[in-house]
């Protein structure tokens, strides 16, 4: 039952393609840093490929099989299609994935001064381990919607000639007391406070000669924000922006078989469900690829895969279809077949107790499904049926496609969970189906180029099926 690596197997020229598709991701993965620069990304690319919105698919006020729409919310989620031959009351083929990673937001009130340095206050966001955040190159990424309607784009830290910014942490020579805390205190939650200047300045010239004019960091801070980005302190309020790892994706290992980047989960399978879903063209079954947010924090929220954005957008291409009946739309959904796509944990020698060897992802053996995710006894598990189980491997193996089976992690050792079950309410048959990825939600994660190289392999085989 041991499933085999995949390197051995390729030639030449499956190396090249694997090398150059592992460079585009890397691209994608260093430029799309939050969920609205994933979205950004994606619907640059379907329009290249021919997409056009739903907007402008109402006004052309019909589709036909081979037509291809996408739709967006709040810049933060998006769903793509493409018309299949037969009718959408028998089903689509859906690839889904999450582009929210876990990472630091600003708070609403988040600027202040303390001891001549002026730091940003954040809430945490998603599964983090806090003492990962510490001590490393941070960038400010999002937007900051201002009260005449306009939005500012916010990137610092990317550029090289960027500044970064960071939270310090204690030096080992006072860390006594630190040291001697379990893992989960070491750097608390409300002490992830970031470091972004120490410049002191002249508020005002002294009222009275002889006396000192008031100073402080801040005012150059705000001063900057103000000159360089157009952002007053009160426009924190309403902005959305996200504290992450700064610089790009990068070949890891000597043998540049890996990658390292921040975001892999979920953007590793939100980014080969992509290049499936454009390079599918005239599909029997209506493709469709979603993209959603907010999953690392329960799939909540407007742009959340609970979220009725995926089932309205679907009545309106029905409808453009003339399939525009409510009954017609639940079939649809019911008889809809999907890959929840998410990232696995990959076993690592490092850590080899929390694995139960037999029933583990491993780096380089191709696309990973998880039957049942869940925790203690699979609650919370969507855990498919095992004649989709059956239906997913003659597909994959038809197509040559290396594939393997895992949980994650032993038996009560931990759990996690994805937006399948959240599909599954529809009675549609749905899997979890990603890529194994080492140093889940660090700041720097880990994934193989023959993994994604496959899973590219699969969800193209995924969505031709019929
Ligand atoms: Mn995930
Ligand atoms: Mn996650």
């Amino acid at each position: 039952m041991e499933r085999k690596n995949a390197w051995l197997s390729y030639d030449a020229k499956q190396k090249k393609a694997l090398t150059t598709l592992g460079e585009e991701y890397r691209k994608f993965l260093s430029l799309g840093k939050t969920e609205r620069e994933c979205v950004d990304l994606a619907v640059e690319e379907a329009q290249k490929a021919g997409y056009i919105s739903l907007e402008e698919a109402r006004a052309k006020g019909k589709l036909k099989a081979g037509d291809k729409v996408y739709a967006t919310i709040m810049g933060k989620s998006m769903a793509l299609f493409t018309i299949g031959k037969e009718p959408l009351e028998k089903g689509m083929n859906i690839l889904g994935a999450h582009i929210d990673s876990p990472r630091l937001d600003l708070k609403q009130n988040p600027l202040y001064e303390d001891t001549d340095q002026v730091l940003l206050d954040t809430h945490y966001y998603g599964g983090i381990k806090k003492y990962q955040w510490v001590a490393l190159p941070l960038a400010l990424h999002g937007v900051v919607a201002k009260k005449d309607g306009s939005v500012v784009k916010v990137c610092i830290g990317e550029d090289p000639a960027d500044p970064v910014v960071g939270i310090t942490d204690l030096l080992p020579h006072l860390a006594g007391n630190q040291m001697n805390k379990p893992a989960g205190k070491i750097v608390e939650g409300e002490d992830l406070n970031v470091l972004i200047g120490s410049e002191k300045v002249a508020e005002d010239k002294p009222k009275k000669a002889g006396e000192d004019s008031k100073a402080s960091v801040l005012k150059n801070i705000k001063d900057i924000l103000k000159e360089q980005y157009n952002i007053e302190e009160e426009d924190f309020i309403s902005a959305e922006i996200e504290v992450v790892p700064a610089g790009p994706a990068r070949d890891f290992g000597l043998d540049r078989s890996m990658i390292m980047g921040y975001g892999h989960d979920d953007r590793i399978c939100a980014y080969t469900s992509l290049v499936a879903m454009l390079n599918v063209k005239k599909p029997q079954r209506t493709s469709c690829c979603l993209l959603v947010d907010k999953e690392e924090i329960g799939s909540v929220g407007a742009t959340g895969m609970h979220s009725l954005f995926f089932e309205n957008t679907v009545a309106e291409i029905m409808a453009l279809c003339g399939e525009g009946s409510d009954l017609a739309l639940r079939r649809a959904l019911a008889a809809s077949r999907m890959l929840s796509s998410d990232v696995s944990a990959a076993f690592d020698p490092n850590y080899p107790g929390v694995n139960e060897k037999k029933n583990t992802a491993y780096m380089g053996r191709g696309l990973v499904f998880n039957k049942y995710t869940g925790s203690r006894g699979k609650g919370g598990s969507n855990d498919c049926s095992a004649e989709y189980m059956a239906y997913v491997r003659r597909v994959m193996d038809e197509a040559g496609v290396f594939w393997q089976t895992a949980e994650l992690g032993k038996v009560d050792e931990g759990g996690g969970g994805t937006i399948a079950y959240i599909a599954g309410n529809y009675g549609m048959n749905v899997v979890d189906a990603g890529i194994a990825v080492l140093s889940m939600h660090a700041p720097w994660e880990l994934a193989s180029k023959a993994d994604i190289y496959e899973a590219v392999k699969g969800y193209e085989a995924f969505l031709k099926a019929e």
